[in-house]
């Protein structure tokens, strides 16, 4: 039996010159057909929906062209801490406890607060403890990690982004998707996800179109997990075997 699927949209639909981060279209008059059209786009790498990888924070770091499809093409699970206020802290304790967190997964904290997008609260989100990101990377060896708020990165505290180092300085960093949306759509806390960067070289961040898929029952969500998992072998990095 194949499993009953829907899709659903996790990123924002972007609104040239009202962005927080440049975009800019420019239609091009001098064109070589007269029935075509052409724009230029200026925009900056962390507009919108986008994925930020080692180069963002780390001069000799990776680039976002280099970022293994494996990690950001599978299965994903939803921990939800929409009850968390603005700089709050998301423990390990509650990764833990809110969600069964698989080796290799996408990890999305959903903190509800995809409608402060483009406002001047854009910015109020809770944060994910030192402890927390440290076994996430290290102990769960996640292939991602995404929100639908600006970010994840400590707030206070001794440490200068112990968060984005933990992800990002190693042989193999954890991309980090940022300013997700819809994430209280998906019926349910595990899913397929399917995030795909500009493969442009030299970038430290790309826009992303982040889309889900999942069943639209439990049993047809399990199975199509399992299903497109097994069909992309994408459950570990095929470098390991
Ligand atoms: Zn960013």
């Amino acid at each position: 039996m194949v499993p009953k699927t829907r899709l659903v949209e996790l990123s924002h639909l972007l609104y040239p010159g009202k962005e927080q981060y440049k975009l800019e279209l420019e239609p091009q008059k001098e064109r070589d057909e007269p029935e075509g059209i052409f724009y230029e786009v200026r925009l900056w790498s962390h507009v919108g929906t986008h994925v930020e990888y080692a180069l963002h924070f780390m001069p000799d770091g990776q680039e976002v062209s280099t970022l293994p499809l494996w990690r950001v093409v599978g299965p994903a699970v939803r921990v939800d801490f929409r009850d968390k206020g603005t700089s709050e802290p998301m423990t390990l304790e509650e990764f833990k406890a809110r969600a069964d967190i698989q080796p290799g997964d996408i990890v999305l904290t959903w903190t509800g607060r995809d409608d402060l997008y483009r406002t001047p609260k854009s910015h109020d989100r809770p944060y994910v403890t030192k402890d927390a990101a440290v076994w996430l990377a290290d102990d769960r060896k996640i292939a991602a990690l995404g929100t639908d708020s600006s970010g994840f990165e400590v707030r206070g505290g001794p440490d200068k982004d112990p968060n984005h180092y933990k992800f990002f300085d190693r042989e193999d960093p954890i991309p980090i998707f940022e300013c997700m949306a819809n994430l209280g759509e998906l019926q349910h806390d595990r899913c397929f996800l399917i995030a795909l960067p500009w493969l442009v070289e030299g970038l430290d961040a790309s826009p992303l179109r982040i889309v889900a898929i999942e069943g639209q029952t439990e049993e047809d969500n399990e199975a199509a997990i399992e299903l497109l998992s097994s069909l992309f072998s994408l459950r570990k990095d095929p470098a390991d075997e």
